[in-house]
């Protein structure tokens, strides 16, 4: 079969990647490579092995090789942020950067997984009760983002149900008093005049322990989004559905973070459709 060159990047392609320690399991290099293919755009987006102990020099080295910027993965969100030239005031309030840009050969941190959080909520759930308390399951990276988000968006009231109750009582000390740190088992409890229950843990993940949880006190106008996504229709979602709950899967969150990086590094908004939805959850089953 012919190649068409034109699809292929050219000697004045932008270069950006992912950068993690290991990176193997990352969809990005898929999700960006999507949305370059589909918008015809001459970039190219790579996966790149970072050793924690090389994090310092890979990060410099984006500017010495003309990158657009990269993404970063576990173990380096938080390592990154001495690295920074400069932070956004979401990357410093998260004290984590998931994205960084590359600006007149400075690097500017930024963490996205907030935005992706929303943007997908608003999509799956239009109107979802933003002013009513919401109970979030878990205290770890990702509950901090969401809590930035949905404190954006005026929730008047957290609550953070965590296994280690100092780490969500940690969370109130950087977001303030609209923090409720509960007990891990109250959370059932906590749901009865909640809108928004968020699993935010890693419990029923594939391979991990299931997440108990009882929903028989959450009224069902209420909106139910895992952030799991492998499965992609969690026990918990399942439960939802069957009281007649909106639901909000995983997936989208991690299409959605994806956007703002996208755009910054090669200029142009990309979508997030049930074309590229279809794509990505396709490979999370190979
Ligand atoms: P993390 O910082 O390691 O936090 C893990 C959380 O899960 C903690 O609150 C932890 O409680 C809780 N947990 C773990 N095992 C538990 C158990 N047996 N019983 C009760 N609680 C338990 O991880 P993270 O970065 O926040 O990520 C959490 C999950 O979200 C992961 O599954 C990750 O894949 C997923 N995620 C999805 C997206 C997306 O785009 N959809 C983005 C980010 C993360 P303790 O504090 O007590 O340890």
């Amino acid at each position: 079969m012919p190649v068409d060159l034109d699809s292929l990047p050219s000697g004045a392609a932008r270069v950006a990647g992912v950068m993690g320690w290991p990176v193997h399991h990352s969809r990005s290099p898929r999700l960006h490579g999507y949305w370059l293919r589909e918008l015809r755009i001459d970039g190219l987006y790579i996966p790149l092995p970072v050793r924690p102990d090389r994090l310092g020099s890979a990060l410099s080295a984006l500017r010495d090789l003309g990158f657009a910027g990269c993404n970063l993965t576990i173990p380096h969100k938080e390592a990154a942020l001495e690295f920074m030239d400069e932070l956004s005031e979401t990357a410093q309030r998260l004290g984590a950067v998931n994205t960084v840009v590359v600006q007149d050969g400075r690097l500017y941190g930024d963490n996205s997984d907030g935005f992706g959080f929303a943007a997908h909520l608003e999509a799956a759930a239009p109107g979802w009760p933003a002013d009513r308390p919401a109970l979030v399951l878990g205290a770890g990276g990702a509950a901090r983002a969401i809590c930035n988000a949905l404190l954006d968006r005026g929730v008047p009231e957290i609550r953070i149900a965590n296994r280690t109750l100092a780490k969500a009582e940690a969370l109130r000390q950087v977001f303030g008093e609209r923090i409720q740190p509960v007990p891990w088992n109250t959370r059932d409890a906590e749901l009865a005049d909640a809108g928004l229950l968020v699993n935010s843990t890693s419990l029923g993940m594939t391979g991990q322990n299931p997440l108990e949880i009882n929903l028989k006190q959450f009224s069902a106008d209420g909106v139910v989004y895992d952030i799991v996504y492998a499965p992609l229709q969690t026990d918990l979602l399942t439960q939802a559905a069957a009281r007649g709950c909106r639901t909000v899967d995983g997936l989208g969150m991690l299409l959605h973070q994806a956007r703002p990086a996208f755009a910054a590094w090669f200029g142009v908004e990309p979508e997030v459709t049930d074309a590229l939805r279809a794509a990505i959850v396709q490979d999370l089953m190979q």
